[in-house]
């Protein structure tokens, strides 16, 4: 497709960025979409895929050279999420969520703290955010965890349910509220918990819609304790910890919402000249014709979107709450639109598990939801354009 083709040709990617996605993309061809539907059917942990990921080296592209990382712009970090999870979404999701554990501790963490963490996120680790409780989802500055200062100690106390990667992750982000401040979002504050701590357990893990190969997890927290080292930042900054975080996994899931929807529309592509009804290929029925231009469209726009929050953290804004919800609602919105029009196009056929659109249809639905629904998203837009 030329207007495709003229957009991936003008990205200008370095010499290192281009051989890096080449080598993301013929990993996610011959390896990750491959096995994407067995994962999925079987609900299991895509740990071949996530050992594929450390070989090449992955972790370390979020992570700076000091720690051990060999970085990559933002821009290029969004496309490699793009790519795996058009293969297989719920390794997206997973990686995704390693990057928006590490950041973090990039940003606000102690010398200290990126010594110890971020070597191991070079290497590989899996990291967790934990932030939804029961009681707490959309209104997350109303989490109830309770951090306790305890001499060189923070006991720890609380639940926290739909945790990716929570069973099996090395590290979690966890906010929760300090308790020697005032209960006020301001008591919001953010620590680092390590697999294994004793009061940690894994209480459940969700029956789900889709994206069965990642682990969503209930975690609880009892009298738990880590060391005061592990407070990231300061007691009290764990809603701008949060807010930097989401800012920055947003537009990634955007990226996967964005992979999940460029694989519907390959599929739907092929599918549709291939199949004859009434004489003709379906796609080549005007009103099929119409509906492709219409997704084209859509799609090729989003990217463009996509590349543009990425060029803006590239170049170092920093206030960009904004686009990350417009990326997140566009990609996300057309991912649902998209997978729900290729199982329709597929007509019977779709609807069964002979073809990838039904689970890409199953996937796209998470993305409207989690890092903060779309009515959220709209709320933080709406909120910047009424403070004009
Ligand atoms: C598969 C999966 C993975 C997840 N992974 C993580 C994770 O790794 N870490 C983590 O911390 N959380 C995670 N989540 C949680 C996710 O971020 C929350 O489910 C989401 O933010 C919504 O919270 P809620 O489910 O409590 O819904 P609620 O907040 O109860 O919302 C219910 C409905 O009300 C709407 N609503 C709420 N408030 C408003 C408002 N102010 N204005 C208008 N509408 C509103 C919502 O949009 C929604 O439609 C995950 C969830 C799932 C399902």
């Amino acid at each position: 497709m030329k207007s495709f083709e003229r957009f991936e040709g003008n990205r200008n990617w370095t010499a290192e960025e281009s051989i890096l996605l080449d080598q993301i993309s013929r990993l996610a061809e011959e390896a990750l979409a491959p096995r994407a539907a067995g994962y999925d059917e079987r609900k299991e942990f895509p740990w071949k895929n996530i050992e594929d990921l450390r070989r090449i080296g992955l972790g370390g592209i979020f992570v700076p050279e000091e720690y051990g990382g060999a970085p990559v712009t933002y821009r290029c970090y969004l496309e490699v999420i793009r790519i795996i999870s058009a293969a297989c979404a719920a390794t997206g999701i997973i990686f995704g969520t390693n990057s928006a554990t590490a950041k973090p501790i990039i940003e606000f963490g102690s010398d200290e703290q990126k010594r110890r963490f971020l070597p191991r996120f070079a290497e590989g680790a899996l990291g967790a955010l934990a932030i939804t409780e029961p009681h707490a989802g959309s209104d997350a500055a109303n989490v109830r965890t309770k951090f306790r200062p305890d001499g060189n100690q923070i006991v720890i106390d609380g639940e926290k349910i739909f945790i990716t990667t929570g069973d099996v992750a090395d590290v979690v982000l966890l906010f929760g509220k300090w308790t020697e401040i005032e209960d006020s979002p301001n008591a919001v504050s953010a620590v680092l918990v390590e697999k294994g701590t004793p009061g940690f357990e894994t209480l459940r893990l969700e029956k789900k819609m889709g994206t069965h190969a990642s682990s969503t997890a209930a975690l609880t927290f009892t009298d738990c304790r880590i060391p005061r080292q592990n407070l990231l930042g300061q007691p009290g900054d764990g809603m701008k910890i949060m807010l930097a975080t989401l800012n920055k996994s947003r537009p990634s899931v955007g990226a996967q919402a964005l992979g999940i929807a460029s694989a519907a529309f390959e599929d739907m592509l092929e599918y549709t000249n291939a199949r004859v009804q009434g004489g003709k290929p379906v796609v080549q029925h005007q009103a099929n014709t119409f509906l492709m231009a219409d997704l084209a469209t859509e799609l090729l726009s989003a990217r463009l979107l996509l590349d543009h929050v990425g060029r803006l953290v590239d170049e170092g804004e920093k206030h960009i709450s904004v686009e990350a919800s417009m990326i997140k609602i566009k990609a996300s919105d057309l991912a649902m639109r998209l997978t729900t029009e290729a199982v329709q196009m597929f007509g019977g056929h779709g609807y069964t598990r002979e073809h990838r659109v039904e689970r890409l249809m199953r996937e796209a639905k998470i993305t409207q939801i989690w890092e903060g629904t779309n009515q959220i998203q709209r709320q933080v837009i709406g909120r910047d354009l009424l403070a004009r």
